[in-house]
């Protein structure tokens, strides 16, 4: 026999995840009070191997469909697809009013609403600045919190409630030596602490990794060692996101001679805004068109490009096939993997390195030789 006695009418927030949680992708998280609904994040996920003909992977979105006329607006943390992925698809189910969320990240969300067919255009786009607080309906208020994380402009959110702060990390490490000089707003955190939190949502991609999570920085003295060696061709695959990693890349580039080809879609468009923006920072002459690279000399090129995750489509995976219409590995050539292959992707990542291997280019890859460090804390 239940002894549960019902509280009269205690008001009560509503936290509901409908992906993200138990899981890695479609990072999508609903907050509930009395009549008021508001979201954080809608990403989507990567299909895995079993699932064929699958593209991509988005939630669960039945709850919010019939509960649309209640939804009053959506904060966004960063720019990442696990966050912001989902949102022009479910745009075309039901309106979000409003969406805040930081500057870069609603620039790539704006071209992804304006290539999406059938997007509706009722939803207003705001960027926010570290520590702006904004009203969404009458009863949540969010407040961002600069974090560091592998893409640059991510935020931490303190979300205001009627009954307390809900403090939600995002996706977070600790850098104490962030590459744009961005620090982690620990101050504003720990002001909330003092003062009482009513519930922490944190990231734990990486929480069973002992010890701490490297600064990215970490990365540039390995690129330039490797980079110093290499009197052939450098071609540098890495996540087109990874805003810091590229600035560095670039930079390495400048430092060492070399003119950048940038090859695949998404590293173009995510240069392009990142610069825009300030979060990028290069002269306009470091970069050569594709077509015109194969007349420099090889110890004057270095080739930018997608594929760190062996996608069957991606440039990088293209060439290791010999599929790429500009560029053919070479002796000579040093390839560098600066991304670890997220799970589910090492046998493709795999299978692309040896295919570079065998046409005779010297690869480097790994975590352990500091090619690349995650953009998450470890425990
Ligand atoms: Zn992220």
């Amino acid at each position: 026999m239940s002894k549960t006695i019902k509280k009269a009418n205690k008001p009560t927030v509503k936290i509901i995840p409908l992906g993200g949680l138990h899981e890695i992708g479609k990072n999508t998280c609903v907050f509930e009070y009395e009549d008021e609904i508001i979201l954080l994040d809608a990403g989507l996920g990567f299909p895995s191997d079993q699932m064929h003909g699958i593209n991509i992977v988005l939630p669960d979105m039945t709850y919010l469909r019939e509960n649309a006329h209640r939804i009053k607006g959506m904060i966004v943390t960063h720019g990442h697809e696990d966050h912001i992925g989902g949102i022009a698809y479910h745009l075309k189910q039901f309106d979000i009013p409003v969406i805040y969320g930081p500057r870069l990240a609603m620039s790539l969300l704006s071209d992804k609403l304006e290539e999406e067919a059938g997007v509706s255009d009722r939803t207003t786009l705001k960027s926010v600045l570290p520590r702006d607080i904004v009203q969404i309906g009458k009863h949540f208020k969010a407040e961002y919190i600069r974090n560091t994380h592998s893409i640059a402009d991510s935020f931490s959110v303190a979300i205001h409630t009627p009954i307390g702060v809900i403090i939600h990390t995002g996706d977070f490490k600790i850098d104490h030596t962030p590459v744009d000089g961005e620090h982690y707003d620990l101050q504003k955190l720990a002001e909330h602490g003092e003062k009482g939190v009513l519930c922490l949502l944190s990231d734990s991609t990486n929480a069973e990794v002992p010890g701490h999570t490297p600064a990215e920085r970490s990365v540039y003295p390995n690129l330039n060692r490797i980079f110093g060696q290499a009197d052939g061709r450098i071609m540098v695959t890495t996540f087109s996101s990874s805003v810091h990693r590229v600035n560095m890349i670039l930079d390495l580039a400048q430092k060492h001679g070399r003119k950048v080809a940038v090859v695949g879609r998404s590293m173009l468009n995510v240069i392009a805004h990142a610069r825009k923006l300030g979060y990028i920072q290069c002269r306009d002459d470091i970069f050569e068109p594709l077509r015109s690279v194969n007349r420099l000399p090889d110890n004057k090129v270095l080739v930018l490009c997608t594929g760190s995750q062996g996608e069957t489509l991606a440039a990088m995976t293209r060439i290791s096939r010999g599929e790429h219409r500009q560029i053919r590995v070479r002796e000579g050539d040093t390839i560098v993997f600066s991304a670890n292959p997220i799970p589910g992707n090492t046998i493709g990542v795999v299978n692309t390195i040896d295919r570079l291997m065998m046409q005779g280019a010297k690869v480097v890859y790994g975590r352990r030789e500091g090619f690349h460090v995650s953009g998450l804390g470890a425990r």
